[in-house]
């Protein structure tokens, strides 16, 4: 019998806009290329969760409604999360889910949604068009294209902490004033790209062997 990989996944039910919960089929895929059958629990409102059960989170996208329904129960979420971030586990978080990890979120509506605050960025609304389309960029591992529909624009308050995910070639990504597209910190990817982002190989396979590295990493921290 194979390993079994754990992926949480953060409020499927709500945060689940253009497909991304292909990113999570992709990665099972090629988990059990590797060897390992994988178990995905679907963590929504009103659940307990303790991030360090798994071997790698998944945050998918959302509209601002489900946003603002998620926001209040993640809160009870934050220390577990921060803390598994902080152990260099890996995550996966994408537009809307992306936005939670920063501070808040000002919606268009003007409505300000509490982030979890662990990492220093915001995400603001201006009087402008929304940023969709196709993006492409460049990452550590290579050129990514995907797509995006957004309304929030992500700054980092921090430069020194954050990294961008990728350099724009075409598309938005994070605002329309940087050309950089989504985050990097630790094992964490914060991306505005659906797609789903993962039917881009190169990434999906980077992000598969992180994925075994925490687990072997937390089957030898389970039996000391
Ligand atoms: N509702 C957020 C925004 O418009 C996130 C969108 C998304 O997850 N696709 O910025």
């Amino acid at each position: 019998m194979s390993e079994v990989i754990k992926i949480a996944y953060l409020y499927e039910d709500l945060m689940n806009t253009y497909g991304d919960s292909g990113d999570v089929k992709i990665l099972s895929f090629l988990l059990k290329q590797k060897g390992y059958d994988t178990q995905v629990d679907n963590i929504s409102l009103g659940m307990k969760f303790n991030a360090f059960d798994y071997d790698f989170v998944f945050f998918g996208g959302g509209q601002d409604f489900e946003q603002s329904v998620v926001a209040p129960d993640l809160q009870k979420h934050r220390q577990t999360i921060k803390e598994y971030i902080e152990a260099d586990m890996p995550m996966l978080c994408i537009c809307g889910g992306y936005q939670f990890l920063g501070k808040y979120y000002e919606t268009s509506s003007g409505q300000t949604i509490e982030g979890l605050n662990i990492l220093p960025f915001h995400t603001i609304y201006k009087a402008d068009s929304r940023m969709i389309g196709d993006t492409e960029y460049k990452t550590e591992w290579g050129t990514v294209r995907a797509f995006e529909n957004h309304s929030g624009r992500t700054y980092f308050d921090d430069k020194s902490e954050l990294k961008p995910f990728g350099e724009m070639i075409e598309g938005y990504g994070n605002n329309p004033d940087e050309k950089q597209e989504g985050m990097r910190y630790k094992n964490v990817i914060g991306s505005y790209s659906h797609g789903p982002v993962l039917k881009n190989e190169n990434v999906a396979d980077a992000i598969a062997d992180k994925i075994v590295v925490a687990h072997k990493k937390r089957m030898a921290n389970a039996v000391k």
